[in-house]
Parts: C-alpha cells; structure tokens; sequence
C-alpha cells in the first residue's frame, strides 16, 4: 500500500526522524479556515499518491494568511498530472501545510529491497530533489547503495561510511547517520517495499530534516500490521474494493474484453494473449485455484459492472477444480447474472469433453473455442472496437 506524505512522516516520527513542523492536514473546505499556522512563510502540499507534486503545481510557498487561504482553495479539488502519473489527472483531497525550510542542501536517501541480493538496499545521492530521476539517468554513478543486512540493520561503519561519501557537512553528520540507520529500522520494522525521503534537507542553519516522505507498504506482511486497516486505500477503484472484499484477485485496466480466469499465471497469459489478438483487456481477473459458483457468480458481477466491457473471455483450467464443475458453475452463475455482452469459454484440462457437452446444452449464448488463441481472437472480433 502507497502511502502519502503525511502518513510516512508519521512513522518518520515514531522513528524519530527529524522533520519540519505540520501545521496539519486539510480535506474539506471548511477546515481551510480553521487551520492554525503559527510561521510563515508555509508550505502547502498536495498529498497525493505520485511524486513530481513539486514540478506540477502541488507544493507551494504562501507568505501570509490571505495567500495561503488562496492557494489551498485552489488546491483542494484540483486535478493534477505529474511526470509519475503516466499521463492521467489525480485529484488532490488532501493537503499538507508544514513549516517552510531554508534549504541549503538536497540529499537523497532511500531505502529498498535488492531482489538480486535478496536483501534491503540504502540507496543515496548527494544531490537529491526534483531532479533525481534525471540524474539518475545522466550519472548513475552518483547514486550510491549499501547492502542492508535485515538482521543487524545498518552498522555504524556502513552509515559513517555513506556519510564520509556524500560529503556531509560535520555539524549534521551524527544527525544524518542516525537517520540513515533509523531509516533502515523503519524500512525492516514496518514491512515496507520503499521508504524514501527525498529531500533530505541542510538548512541554512544546520539541521537535518526530512521534507518530503514516501512510503509503500507490503500488503503480504498485513497480518501482522493490524494498524494498517485504519489506512484508506486510496489506490483501488470501488469495484477493486469490492473484489478484495469477496477474495477475488482484480485489477481495472483499459480495455474492452472483461476477463475471468483461474489462476494468476494463466490470468497474465491471457491478457498477453488478446494483445497479440490485437485487442486490450478490460480487467485482471483470478478467481483463484478453487472457484464455484459463488465465486464465478460474484466474479461475473463484478466484471460486467465496468461499462466499458464489450465481451466476457474466461479461460479456465480445470486441475483440481474439474471443467465440468467448472462448466455447471459458469452456465449457474450466467443464468444468475443478466449477460447482455457475447461470452467466449476456452475449457481445458480434467473431464474437458463432459465440461464442453454442459455448455453446449446450457442454452445459453456461449461461444466455446478451443484454445485459448482461438478464444482471444473471437473476443477480440466480437467486442469491437
Ligand atoms: P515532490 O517530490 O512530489 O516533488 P517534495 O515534497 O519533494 O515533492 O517537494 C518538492 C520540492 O519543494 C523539494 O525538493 C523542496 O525543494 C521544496 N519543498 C518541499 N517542502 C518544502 C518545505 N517545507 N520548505 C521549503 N521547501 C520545500
Ligand atoms: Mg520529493
């Protein structure tokens, strides 16, 4: 799970990562008012789930009340495209009002998981902020990494040993080794695929802070982290909620051939497979290894809520699951969900001729093919364009 600025400076906090100070955090109009800022100049900050806010009118400098009252009206509500959104608009609901910094210096400094070292990673460059991916491009040799060893955390030498490379100035130097190995904690304690803060900022008046936080979360170590249900997802659309609520694997995408499939391999094939047909699919779908007719009743639901399907492809193995069982549950459940959209079946596997004879008598509209390119390619012709 991705969370948002604030939500990472709050574990930034429990840590004891040094950070600016929030004034707090507004998501409806009435509270632009009520907020208290004690300095100016504040900073505000669209908190959304996509970095580059800077670059696209998400961070902004006020100088007083009247400007700040201005620029957050404008803010909450606003559509925002930045360089990490692949081009769509993301509105902003909730924005972030700090102290603003005098900025000296911009480090970077992540922490990740090396999967070729099968370890996490700190990754750090001495010039950090808006600029960091293009840097990253132009001299990656800038950026540094350090193996993290899970066990022990970062050691003294390995934070020293960073600090010494990227030259960092004496009166912060303890300061920063101590949030890089703090960083570290969080990033193992915590059960994230990513803690990044970037930047990392030398004031003027030599302090580190951390001013910027991002923060992603492994939702497979969730049952260990019960505080994670009070988080609002924020990256799943309504139908994907309701998908993870059921147990159903599902993942909206841009196409127009709804898809069911049994099993996350086969399901990555299929969408694989419809592209090489020439058309795009309108959702991931894995029932999972041991779908009914409940399961393929509530799936279906759920596929043909998207109006942008304009054909329905399910592709099943039978394994354990058997494709006669599998054949009853989808003529069941088609009898159950009103399919005004042409329904293409590929069966294979276990008891494939009994499963094929089920659908043939159905008396439902079902189009059978015999192999899954056979399939992707009638979805393809018959969901149009
Ligand atoms: P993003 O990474 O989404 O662009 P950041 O929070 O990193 O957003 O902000 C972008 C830039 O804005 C920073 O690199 C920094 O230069 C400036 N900035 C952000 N917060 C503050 C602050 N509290 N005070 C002063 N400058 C800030
Ligand atoms: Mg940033």
């Amino acid at each position: 799970m991705k969370l948002v600025e604030y939500e990472g400076k709050e574990l930034f906090a429990k840590y004891g990562i040094p950070l600016s100070k929030a004034f707090g955090v507004i998501k409806n109009r009435e509270d632009i008012s009520k907020i208290k800022i004690d300095s100016y100049p504040c900073v505000i900050k669209a908190q959304v789930l996509a970095g580059g806010r800077g670059k696209a009118g998400g961070v902004k400098i006020a100088k007083d009340k009247a400007e700040a009252e201005k620029i957050m009206e404008k803010m909450l509500g606003m559509k925002m495209v930045t360089h990490q959104t692949a081009g769509k608009e993301i509105s902003v609901d909730e924005i972030l009002i700090c102290e603003s910094a005098n900025i000296e210096r911009e480090i970077y400094l992540a922490v990740t998981m090396d999967r070729k070292a099968g370890k996490p990673s700190l990754i750090a460059c001495a010039e950090g902020g808006v600029a960091i991916e293009e840097l990253a491009h132009s001299n990656p040799e800038a950026i540094i990494k350090i193996p993290v060893d899970p066990e022990t955390g970062l050691l003294d030498f390995q934070a020293r040993e960073l600090a010494y490379a990227l030259k960092i100035e004496k009166e912060v130097f303890c300061s920063f080794t101590d949030t890089a190995k703090k960083l570290c904690k969080l990033f193992i304690e915590e059960d994230a695929s990513l803690a990044e803060i970037n930047p990392l900022i030398v004031t003027k008046d030599k302090k580190l802070i951390a001013l910027d936080s991002k923060v992603i979360t492994d939702d497979n170590a969730s049952f260990r982290h019960k505080e994670w249900d009070n988080i609002p997802d924020r990256e799943s659309s309504e139908i994907e909620k309701e998908a993870k609520e059921i147990g159903i694997n599902y993942i909206a995408l841009d196409g127009n051939i709804g898809c069911m499939v049994n099993g996350a391999g086969l399901a990555m094939a299929t969408l694989d497979t419809i592209k090489l047909a020439g058309g795009d699919a309108a959702n991931f779908l894995d029932v999972g290894g041991g779908a009914n007719v409940d399961q393929i009743t509530k799936a279906f639901k759920i596929i043909l809520k998207d109006p942008k399907v304009k054909a329905v492809m399910i592709n099943i193995f039978g394994g354990i699951m058997k494709c006669d069982n599998i054949a009853s549950g989808v003529t069941e459940a088609a009898k159950n969900v009103n399919i005004k959209v042409p329904l293409i079946v590929r069966l294979e596997g276990t008891r494939v001729k009994e499963g094929k004879e089920i659908l043939a008598k159905s008396g439902l509209k079902i189009h059978q093919a015999d192999s899954a390119w056979e399939a992707a390619k009638l979805a393809v012709q018959l969901a149009g364009k």
